[in-house]
């Protein structure tokens, strides 16, 4: 059976663009007739600085957020990067047949690294063989994700296909990027030219998965918009990134088209608009909110699921590991 796979970094608290550009995806994925595979990637996350004890809380709340968005963990493989050694020893052999300028060109090392590129970690420069790594350790063929994954996508393409042509064998699939529906880019509520992140500095950008309905209301009501009203199609909101974004986060909640909601909202402005996207919001995300902090009452069962995921995992990334090893003429460990 063909195999999805993708990863979230516990790198911060989720939000709202994790769950609408991936874990909503996720859990409609599954029972598609693909084998599912979710994992926290906490290796990714340790690219940039972690607090251990911070981080240690935030893989598990990953997990409570993925059961929580309806991620089935005996539907699904759910587990932690870090748990299967499989993609820290893939990532490796993937440093090997990536090329260091490839590297350099990708616009998430830039935006991360900053100014001062030289004082990045290696590991931030080399996320994308990891990535790689995670991806084809169990040759998936398809990897949901947001729009800025595309980039590093295409790079796991390249490190697929520059393998199969080296070794002159046809072992890693080229996998295609699952990018769909309006929510693949969610914008930052301060800023509509950044995307929402969960480890921007303010707060204020974004809505977390833990964020409580007066939260909600808060962050949306002073979100930066413009003062015009609504136009009747989403064509005319093309030079309007703020009011775009926040109709395409209504709609995405909503399961609408932009354009349904443009066509109840036409002629008014974001004094109404505002309380009623508030209100979409609050009634998708309170219930995953409630779910997470049942889940997070129970450490040691998150603990249970993610060591029995990364049991399921491990099965299915060693052979495929070994069989890697071998064909770049290494001896197989087992
Ligand atoms: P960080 O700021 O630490 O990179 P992040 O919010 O970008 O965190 P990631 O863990 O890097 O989250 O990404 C997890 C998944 O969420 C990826 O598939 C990514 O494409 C998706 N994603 C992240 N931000 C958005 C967004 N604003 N809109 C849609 N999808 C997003
Ligand atoms: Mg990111």
């Amino acid at each position: 059976t063909p195999r999805i796979f993708s990863g979230i970094q516990p790198s911060g608290g989720l939000t709202l663009g994790n769950y609408l550009g991936a874990l909503k995806r996720f859990a409609a994925l599954q029972g598609s007739g693909s084998e599912t595979v979710y994992c926290i990637v906490d290796l990714h996350a340790i690219t940039v600085w972690q607090d251990p004890d911070v981080l240690r809380q935030r893989i598990r709340e990953g997990a409570a957020a993925f059961m929580a968005s309806g991620v089935d963990p005996r539907q699904s493989i759910l587990f932690n990067q870090s748990q299967v050694s499989a993609h820290a020893e893939m990532a490796w052999l993937f440093n090997t047949v990536a090329r260091v300028g490839w590297m350099y060109r990708m616009t998430q090392f830039k935006d991360k690294a900053g100014k001062n590129s030289e004082n990045a970690s290696l590991g931030l420069l080399a996320y994308p063989a990891l990535m790689a790594a995670d991806i084809l350790t169990y040759q998936a063929t398809a990897v949901p994700v947001g729009e800025d994954q595309k980039q590093h996508l295409e790079l796991t393409r390249d490190i697929a296909a520059k393998f199969n042509h080296d070794y002159k064998i046809e072992h890693f699939p080229i996998t295609e990027p699952l990018i769909e529906g309006v929510a693949t880019r969610v914008m930052s509520l301060r800023d509509g030219s950044k995307k929402m992140s969960k480890s921007d500095p303010s707060d204020a950008s974004r809505i977390n998965l833990t964020d409580d309905a007066d939260a909600i209301a808060q962050k949306i009501r002073k979100a930066r918009t413009d003062a015009d009203p609504l136009p009747g199609s989403i064509e005319g909101l093309k030079d309007r990134p703020e009011a775009r974004n926040l109709v395409n986060i209504f709609a995405a909640l909503a399961d609408q088209t932009p354009d349904e909601v443009l066509a109840r909202f036409e002629g008014q402005g974001f004094g109404a608009f505002k309380p009623a996207l508030a209100e979409v919001a609050v009634e998708a995300l309170s219930p995953i909110t409630r779910k997470m902090s049942e889940f997070m009452d129970d450490p040691a069962e998150i603990d249970r699921i993610l060591g029995d995921g990364a049991d399921r995992a491990d099965e299915v990334a060693t052979p495929i590991l070994e069989r890697t090893k071998e064909i770049m003429g290494l001896l197989r460990s087992r």
